[in-house]
């Protein structure tokens, strides 16, 4: 049996095991529980046990709070797979990206300005960049909606802009580029792993944000880490990390490390974690397509295989989103359609897009991604 913290959206009970029949299936978050049987196979190696005795300080290594074991581990991952130039890059843990997002923009914004930045991201872009910024309601930056709403404006050429740039992007799956020239710019490479795109060349940015959630799934753990190259942001970064928390759990990072350890180990070998996250997604993008073009209810977005440096192969698409688009015109509200049908989405409006679009999260676990499958089957029968 499964503990009861752990039972879907569709299931009840002390194990799991009392089907509720007219249960959503629950495609919202990215939770990533789609590796969560790599990690049961792999339970004795990843486990980690902490004595009493065990980092009670505040410091690590006798530095701030970064353990250097974690950090080596980090560089070591980034080499073996080959997405980033952590060499003569500087490192930043955070409480997931998160966290980063924020102490990104701070480090970005100048503080000596006499207005505050603009920040910006392109549509569809992952909402938390417009909540968080919002949210703070700084005197330094705050959220001016879309990219190419300023492309051409006398405005982006002669104030301060910082754009969110993420790729893959959340929630298309697309490959995004920075659009104002002059502009700062946050790469977001959560989902830049092979488990989910092609990794075409080692990303050599001047500011890239990473989170252990879409690597390992640990999403639970809050972990994750900037690669900056200039060393005024990182001061900027690290002062404010020390400012919120005085840095990250140190039973976090033994975590991380424990399962970045047993991930580097099998990297290209017969447990490799990617490979087994690839098949996953893959899998289950096959057959969401296959579902979604036996009629002309839906469509989904289009990717196409890539040559991929890590599995040394044309790789075919495998991202953790579907964008899903209503074609008919009483869809219009997108959303309200696909709930009416039985399945919890992300509606589009949230990511900056027409109502016509929702996102389905892929990464979930297989009872989410089953119960879907079924309410999506049922759907574009109708
Ligand atoms: N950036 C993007 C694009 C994401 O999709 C997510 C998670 N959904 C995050 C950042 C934040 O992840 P976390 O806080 O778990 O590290």
């Amino acid at each position: 049996g499964r503990p009861v913290c752990e039972c879907n959206n569709c299931y009840s009970g002390p194990d799991c095991s009392q089907f509720r029949p007219n249960c959503s299936a629950d495609a919202t978050s990215g939770d990533p529980l789609f590796l969560q049987p790599y990690w049961r196979r792999h339970a004795e190696g990843s486990a980690v046990v902490i004595s009493g005795w065990h980092r009670m300080s505040y410091d690590a290594d006798g530095r701030p709070y970064m353990t250097l074991e974690l950090e080596r581990h980090i560089r070591l991952l980034h080499k073996l797979v080959g997405n980033a130039a952590a060499e003569g890059k500087q490192i930043v843990f955070g409480a997931g990206s998160t966290q980063l997002l924020n102490a990104a923009l701070h480090a970005l914004a100048p503080d000596n300005s006499s207005s505050p930045s603009s920040v910006v991201a392109t549509v569809p872009y992952y909402p938390a960049y417009q909540t968080q910024t919002e949210y703070w309601r700084s005197k330094v930056f705050e959220w001016k909606g879309a990219t190419a709403e300023w492309l051409n404006s006398t405005e982006a050429s002669t104030k301060d802009f910082i754009e969110f740039v993420t790729s893959p992007n959340n929630p298309d799956g697309r490959w995004q580029a920075p659009a104002l020239a002059g502009s700062a710019v946050i790469h977001d490479r959560a989902y830049y792993w092979p488990h989910y795109s092609a990794i075409k060349s080692p990303a050599d940015d001047d500011l890239m944000l990473f989170t252990l959630s879409k690597i390992t799934g640990h999403a639970g753990s809050r972990f994750g880490w900037a690669l900056i190259k200039d060393v005024k942001v990182y001061n900027k970064i690290l002062q404010y990390i020390d400012t919120d928390t005085l840095g990250i759990s140190r039973e976090t990072q033994l975590r991380a490390l424990k399962v970045l350890k047993q991930t580097i180990s099998q990297i290209k070998k017969s447990e490799d974690m990617f490979r087994f996250g690839y098949s996953q997604i893959r899998n289950r993008w096959i057959k969401l397509n296959a579902i979604v073009s036996s009629s002309d209810r839906f469509s989904l977005q289009k990717l196409s295989p890539e040559y991929c440096n890590y599995f040394r192969t044309t790789r075919d698409p495998s991202p953790a989103y579907a964008w899903v688009k209503c074609e008919r015109k009483a869809d219009e509200d997108c959303s309200s359609a696909i709930r009416a049908g039985g399945i919890i989405p992300r509606a589009g409006t949230l990511y900056g897009a027409d109502s016509r679009y929702v996102r389905l999260s892929l990464i979930r676990s297989q009872d989410d991604f089953d119960q879907l499958l079924t309410r999506m089957k049922a759907l574009t029968a109708q």
